[in-house]
């Protein structure tokens, strides 16, 4: 049994929609042993928490002591940009994660289902991308039933991660993403490439930045990211860099998809 350190990270309401760090702390969790499937690829189920007091989970970053970074791609599927990347993480052998809008995973289904298949993982990220603080808490939960459906749909599989549009969301939220058993995952580099739009910038901003546990935020609905992303691997796998899905890096337990827990996570706790 594998015991890791990780930073936990508890975000409150920030109504300019960028995520309020209300508090780090560290906290211990036991990994289970990594079941994997026929194909050889390992995914996801939610942790489970004791039925007295399930925690709220959020990570901004993974721990820091190896060289190991999990890149995310968000707002996707596109219907041309994301496979022309997964031919970038193919030819670099990068796993991803790929944090998906309901509305593009129902006009792309196939494309979700080649994310699955070449083992990246998929997270929610709501279905049509509204500010969760402005919804009320019967609309959150709406979002987030209807894109784990249409992932279920299109994959089998049930995700464990989400990330809420913009970073933003109430405090109160909280119990949501409990009840769904969705692990909340933010970033610690943002490659501003929805902003900046150049490969260049991208590419400066990526490598000041990633270290050792970083989760790297990118949009796989920019054209300059196809351009960009070569470059980062280049030099980040020369810096002796391997890149892992989210769950990967932050110790979340991999299980075989619609099969029976086999390993029941310890329930975390802050020290
Ligand atoms: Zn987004």
């Amino acid at each position: 049994m594998m015991v890791c350190g990780f930073a936990l990270a508890l975000f409150a309401m920030d109504v300019s929609g960028q995520p309020a760090l209300a508090t780090n702390a560290v906290f211990a969790t036991s990994s289970a042993t990594d079941p994997t499937r026929s194909d050889g690829t390992q995914l996801t189920k939610p942790p489970l928490h004791s039925e007295s007091a399930p925690l709220f989970h959020s990570f901004n970053s993974g721990p820091s002591h190896e060289k190991l970074i999990a890149l995310t791609f968000d707002d996707g599927p596109h219907a041309v940009i994301t496979p022309k990347l997964l031919d970038v993480l193919r030819a670099y052998k990068a796993k991803a994660t790929f944090f998906v809008l309901g509305e593009r995973v129902k006009l792309y289904p196939m494309i979700l289902r080649q994310i699955f298949d070449e083992g990246h993982e998929i997270g929610n990220h709501t279905y049509s991308h509204r500010s969760l603080a402005a919804l009320s808490t019967e609309e959150i939960e709406h979002e987030i039933i209807e894109t784990q459906s249409l992932i279920k749909q299109a994959t089998g599989y049930e995700p464990s991660l989400f990330r809420p549009p913009y970073g933003a969301f109430r405090s109160n939220t909280r119990p949501v993403f409990q009840k769904h058993n969705l692990n909340v995952i933010m970033w610690s580099v943002d490659s501003k490439d929805w902003s900046v739009r150049n490969e260049n910038k991208i590419y400066d901003v990526v490598i000041t930045h990633a270290r050792s546990g970083s989760i790297v935020l990118f949009h796989d609905i920019h054209p300059a990211i196809l351009d960009a992303l070569p470059r980062i691997l280049d030099t980040l796998v020369a810096d002796g860099y391997q890149f892992i899905t989210v769950s990967e890096l932050c110790g979340l337990p991999p299980l075989a998809p619609l099969a029976p827990p086999a390993t029941r996570l310890e329930s975390l706790s802050v020290k």
